[in-house]
Order: C-alpha cells, then sequence, then structure tokens
C-alpha cells in the first residue's frame, strides 16, 4: 500500500441535474471518459459521490491518483457531483446536497478508520482554481464543531445517584 496523508476534495462542475436519473456507474463511466481524453489512463479520482449519496469507486485507493497536477503522491482524491459555476470560497450548500454532506464525512471517517489519519484539503488548497467549490477548511470547521458538541451527556444537577433515583420516582423517570 502506498503511503496516504491526504484527502483531497474535488468537484465535477457539473450542473445539479447532470445525467439525473442514470446509474452512478454511467457517471463514473463518463467522468472516465473525460479523463481518458486527457490523457490519464483512468479515471483521476478514487471515488465519487453522487448528489444523492450514493458513493462509487473509481480508480483503486493503492493506485496514484490524478487530481492535483504534480501533486498526487499521498493523496487519495474525492470528487462530488456538481459545483458548476461556483468559486473556491463558496460554501457547501451552495453546490452540492445533504445526503452528500453526510456521505462525505462518511467516506472520510471510513478512510481514516483505513488508513490512519490523514488531512482533508480541497483542490484549491492546493492550485489556483476554484475546485471544490467551496471552503473545504471552513466545512471541516463545522465537522469538528458538529462532533465536539454532539451528545454530552450532563447531569442537570449535581445529586448523589441513590437521590437522584427518588427524584426520579417522583418525576416519571427524568431526573
Ligand atoms: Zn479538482
Amino acid at each position: 500500500m502506498r503511503m496516504l496523508n491526504e484527502i483531497t476534495i474535488h468537484g465535477s462542475v457539473t450542473d445539479p441535474d447532470w445525467m439525473a436519473g442514470r446509474p452512478l456507474a454511467e457517471k463514473v463511466a463518463e467522468i472516465r471518459r473525460w479523463h481518458l481524453n486527457r490523457g490519464f489512463n483512468d479515471i483521476g479520482y478514487h471515488f465519487v459521490v453522487d448528489r444523492d449519496g450514493e458513493v462509487a469507486a473509481g480508480r483503486a485507493v493503492e493506485r496514484l491518483g490524478a487530481g492535483v497536477a504534480g501533486q498526487n503522491t499521498g493523496k487519495i482524491h474525492i470528487c462530488l457531483l456538481g459545483g458548476r459555476g461556483g468559486v473556491g470560497d463558496d460554501v457547501f450548500e451552495t453546490h452540492y446536497t445533504a445526503d452528500q454532506d453526510t456521505a462525505l464525512r462518511n467516506l472520510i471517517d471510513d478512510l481514516q478508520d483505513d488508513h490512519g489519519a490523514m488531512a482533508v484539503r480541497g483542490h484549491n488548497d492546493h492550485a489556483a482554481t476554484a475546485c471544490p467549490q467551496f471552503d473545504v477548511a471552513a466545512w471541516l470547521s463545522e465537522f469538528e464543531t458538529a462532533r465536539i458538541t454532539a451528545p454530552v451527556p450532563e447531569d442537570p444537577f449535581d445529586a448523589p445517584r441513590w437521590l437522584r433515583r427518588i427524584i426520579a420516582l417522583f418525576t416519571g423517570g427524568r431526573a
């Protein structure tokens, strides 16, 4: 396995309804065709995330991808379908769906579980491009904030367990 240290996010720069209703495999095949036309030997991305959150594998993770000219070492490239007309500091929701948001966060978690901690950046963090048409660092900080502020079970007051049990008897178990 090659050494991995970054997940790099891209957009396909397609309209929201691009190839709507067609199987994701056909969309992946189409992007592969674009990349073959550009002289790549396969689709450049390792994963493609459809508008409905479905994820398809592109190039095998073991293989060096093609997403950032001259800087593909250590990177796993993920492409979100959409993003046409965007600029580099747009917000995620402007171009991508809530299903893509969830799918991308889950995919990042799965990849970190499988391959260890990796930085998560956008194509636009490496090159003069709008791709992936949003600010990945800002999106990521929401991600971390959500994790940090996620369920922290807290006692409403600091009472010993026996006292809380007695109070629960009188409050229907809410103490
Ligand atoms: Zn890109």
